[in-house]
């Protein structure tokens, strides 16, 4: 059994990664700010003796005693992390210091959450780890793309000057229960838009592409990191199989049966066109982990919670 700290645990992908560490039978730290994170999406662990809940900014130092920290903490959507652009750079870049102090002073492992954004808008297709990116460094993602790209410079930095132990995952878009239906990301928008029968707001022409993975794949992905010897990463962590924005709608009225036209608005600026990982490096060092939920099984599973939190 190991202690494991857990920031933005609170948020979408941090409670289902505390989920499964008190299932496998660790203690869990759950730290979080709850500027995205949900009280709701943990609750059910509060009573259990191997789990414990800290209100803490990372960008503020903490004291603790831990064997592995799981370094979540960071608004993923766009309009999350434009919300207070400076604050998200901050969350990426002096609390990654913090975090990485912490890990220094206690020994412990470090998984660094990275993005499919430190490759930016893409000019290569898929995306393999060793593409350095294209982003752009001013644009109103740079707070998000470029706040990760130093905390995985971090990273490796520490690891060649300490000796720590890193993990670099780069997850790719990635979905499922517990998604704030608020957070503005497609799939959530699209989804609920669908079951009130609202419009759904495709930006653009709807031809930009991304790779949706479940959630329960990305977990048992990033835990395979964490837990194996072989390698620091950077390891992409996606579901290869890629949408066109439109095609997402067709899905999602598939699933959902509703009736809602698709409205065309404006494309935010600097929106990347296309996104697909290679997941080679992750079948290599991960025993060969791939994707088990096809995106119509993940999105019926989405649906379901919707329904039932927002009674629609
Ligand atoms: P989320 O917004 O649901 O969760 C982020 C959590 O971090 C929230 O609970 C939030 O309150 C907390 N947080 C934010 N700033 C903090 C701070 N300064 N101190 C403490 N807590 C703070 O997002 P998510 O989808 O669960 O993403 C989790 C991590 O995975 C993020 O680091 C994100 O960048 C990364 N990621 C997610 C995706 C995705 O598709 N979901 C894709 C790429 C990377
Ligand atoms: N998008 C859309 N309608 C929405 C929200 C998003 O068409 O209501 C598009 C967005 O322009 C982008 C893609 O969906 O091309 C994925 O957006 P999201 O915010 O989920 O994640 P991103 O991959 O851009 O960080």
């Amino acid at each position: 059994m190991a202690t494991i700290l857990v920031t933005g645990g609170a948020g979408f992908l941090g409670s289902h990664l505390c989920d499964r560490l008190i299932e496998r039978g660790d203690e869990v730290i759950c730290l979080d700010n709850f500027f995205t994170g949900k009280k709701r999406n943990i609750e059910h662990l509060i009573g259990n003796p191997r789990f414990e809940l800290i209100r803490h900014d990372i960008v503020h130092p903490i004291f603790l005693e831990v064997d592995q920290i799981y370094n979540l903490a960071c608004p993923a959507s766009p309009e999350a992390y434009q919300y207070n652009p400076i604050k998200t750079i901050k969350t990426s870049t002096v609390g990654m210091v913090n975090m990485l102090g912490l890990a220094k002073r206690c020994k412990a492992r470090i998984l660094q959450a990275s993005t499919s954004e430190v490759y930016g808008d893409p000019e290569i297709h898929p995306q393999q780890e060793d593409y350095w990116g294209h982003v752009n460094p001013i644009g109103p993602r740079s707070c998000y793309d470029e706040g990760k790209r130093v905390a995985e410079s971090l990273c490796m930095n520490y690891h060649i000057s300490h000796n720590l132990e890193i993990r670099l995952i780069r997850i790719f878009n990635t979905y499922g229960p517990r998604m704030d239906p608020n957070d503005g990301r497609v799939i959530s928008n699209f989804i609920t838009q669908a079951l009130r029968g609202e419009p759904m707001t495709v930006y653009g022409d709807g031809s930009q592409t991304r790779s949706f993975c479940f959630v329960h794949d990305l977990l048992e992905g990033m835990m395979r990191l964490m837990d194996q010897d072989e390698t620091t990463g950077p390891v992409n962590i996606g579901n290869p199989t890629e949408n066109t924005m439109l095609e997402l709608t067709e899905k999602i009225i598939e699933v959902t049966g509703s009736s809602s036209p698709v409205s065309h608005v404006e494309l935010p600026k600097d929106d990347p066109k296309q996104r697909q990982p290679d997941i080679t490096l992750a079948k290599k060092y991960l025993n060969n982990w791939e994707p088990q939920v096809d995106l119509k099984k993940g999105l019926e599973q989405t649906v379901a919670y919707y329904k039932e939190l927002l009674n629609l």
